[in-house]
Order: C-alpha cells, then sequence, then structure tokens
C-alpha cells in the first residue's frame, strides 16, 4: 500500500478513535450510521417540506439539498440559490432535522454557515483551496466530497487544509469516480472507503445517488456502503423524481427511500450498528 502524503490533522494516529463530528444531536463516527435525505435541489416549499417530513419518518438524521447547483450546463438549473436557505431552515424548524447544503463560492460561506448546520463542499470544488480554507475557518462542520477524480492522498491533503484553516469537523464523502467504465455514472469505490477507515480519524460517508446514476441501483450500493463499514449515507430523494429539476433519474421516490432505510438497517444491525 502505498504510504499517503504528510497530513497530520487528518491521518489516524497509532491507537486513534474514529473521531465524533457532532451536527446539531447528530453524531457521525459513532455506532449509528447516519441517514441523510433530501433532493438533489431544493426546488420550492412545498417539495422540501414534503421531502423532509417523509425523511424523518423514514428514520433519516438530517436533510440534504442544495440551494446553489453546481451544473455542467450553463443552461441547466443552477439551483434558486439565496431564495433556497430560507425553505431549508423552515423544512428543519418542521422536523427538527439539520440541514446539509452545499457552498459553491467562498464569499457565500458566511452566509450558508449562518444558515446552514453542515458545509458540502462539492466534488467539483474539491480543489478549491480558498473555498476548504474559508469552510474550515467557518467552524461550520463540513461535508467534504470526493472529486470524480480524486486520489485517496489528494482527498487527504484537501481535508488537511479545512482542519489546517481552524475547522475540526469534517465528515469525508464518496460519490463514486469517474473510470474506464460509463455503464454506472460513476464508479463506487467501496474499497477507498474501506481503506480511508483504517487512515484517518474522520466519518466516512458514502452517497450512493451520484455513484449509481440510476436509482434501481441505489439500493445495492448503499448496502454495500455500510457493509463496508461507512458511517453515514448521503441519498438523493424526491417527493416524485419525474418532475425533478435535477438528477431525477437516480432519485428514489418516498416509497424507495422508506425501502433503503429498512435494507440498510438490518445491515447496519448484522454488524452491530444502528440505522
Ligand atoms: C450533489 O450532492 O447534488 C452534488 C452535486 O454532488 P457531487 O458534488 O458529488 O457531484
Ligand atoms: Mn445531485
Amino acid at each position: 500500500m502505498k504510504i499517503p502524503a504528510a497530513a497530520p490533522l487528518t491521518l489516524r494516529r497509532e491507537g486513534q478513535e474514529t473521531s465524533l463530528v457532532r451536527v446539531g444531536d447528530v453524531v457521525f463516527g459513532g455506532p449509528t450510521v447516519v441517514l441523510i435525505g433530501g433532493p438533489c435541489a431544493v426546488e420550492d416549499r412545498q417539495q422540501i417540506l414534503d421531502t423532509a417530513r417523509y425523511v424523518a419518518e423514514a428514520g433519516g438524521r438530517m436533510l440534504r439539498g442544495g440551494a446553489w447547483k453546481p451544473r455542467t450546463s450553463p443552461y441547466s438549473f443552477q439551483g434558486l440559490g439565496e431564495e433556497g436557505l430560507p425553505l431549508l431552515v423552515a423544512a428543519r424548524e418542521v422536523t427538527g432535522l439539520p440541514v446539509v447544503t452545499e457552498v459553491l463560492d467562498p464569499r457565500d460561506v458566511e452566509l450558508v454557515a449562518g444558515t446552514a448546520d453542515m458545509l458540502q463542499i462539492g466534488s467539483r470544488n474539491i480543489q478549491n483551496f480558498p473555498l476548504l480554507k474559508e469552510a474550515g475557518a467557518s467552524g461550520t462542520p463540513v461535508l467534504l466530497k470526493r472529486g470524480m477524480m480524486t486520489t485517496v492522498d489528494e482527498w487527504l491533503l484537501s481535508a488537511e487544509h479545512v482542519l489546517n484553516a481552524g475547522g475540526r469537523d469534517v465528515v469525508l464523502c464518496e460519490r463514486g469516480i469517474r473510470t474506464f467504465d460509463p455503464a454506472l455514472r460513476n464508479t463506487l469505490d467501496v474499497g477507498g472507503v474501506a481503506l480511508l477507515k483504517t487512515l484517518t480519524h474522520l466519518p466516512v460517508i458514502v452517497d450512493p445517488s451520484h455513484a449509481a446514476g440510476d436509482r434501481r441501483l441505489v439500493c445495492a450500493l448503499a448496502r454495500a456502503a455500510v457493509a463496508a463499514g461507512a458511517d453515514g449515507l448521503l441519498v438523493e430523494t424526491h417527493p416524485d423524481p419525474s418532475s425533478a429539476r435535477s438528477d431525477g433519474q437516480q432519485s428514489l421516490d418516498p416509497d424507495e427511500f422508506r425501502e433503503l432505510a429498512v435494507s440498510c438497517r438490518a445491515v447496519a444491525r448484522a454488524l452491530g450498528r444502528d440505522l
């Protein structure tokens, strides 16, 4: 195995326990596998409130939803932007679920950190060092997604940037990498998850939705992630995926989301954990 680059704040020291990352009353890195559910994008009040309700009922512990969306095409829906933030706050008030949302621009970190419970740094920004530093300095917990072309070493060093800037609470999120095979949207690096659990003390979660790119495969990848030791799951779900403004093809409907929770809970329990 290749020795990872020097990342003293991120690497697990001999005998060091997994760090617990607290977001409100949610704990990453403990015995409970944290299920986060929500739409790719916040679309309107009804959509995010409806989603938050069924996510909470199914056992989800946090709500996701992008206000700003990094889209490959400038003609695709870019998200509601700032207007999406109060809708996430309303959903948190109704359900009690802490919210995680992506911040794309270092200039928005203060605003988003003042509203959301956790900052998502997306795949496309894994090496946006000014953004990593700003997020770390905010003191708000950070969900750091792996870039689609990022090695484990590079990912650990990006986490090191956040911690070095003063951040204490970082959760890593594997979301699939680009490989030679386009059959799935990305290739879920389950081995990378197992490896990271040994290399770093930071909790590691998995986003099976962007790895699969197809709702029919999401549950199987989620189960594999829990079996490999993931500390949580980030799953896209929408009350009506066929009308979703982004990533509908990989978004679970409410029934599928409930089934995923039941199925992954069984895997977690088989391993002495819960979900
Ligand atoms: C997302 O979570 O909706 C997203 C854009 O993910 P990623 O950054 O992993 O592509
Ligand atoms: Mn998405």
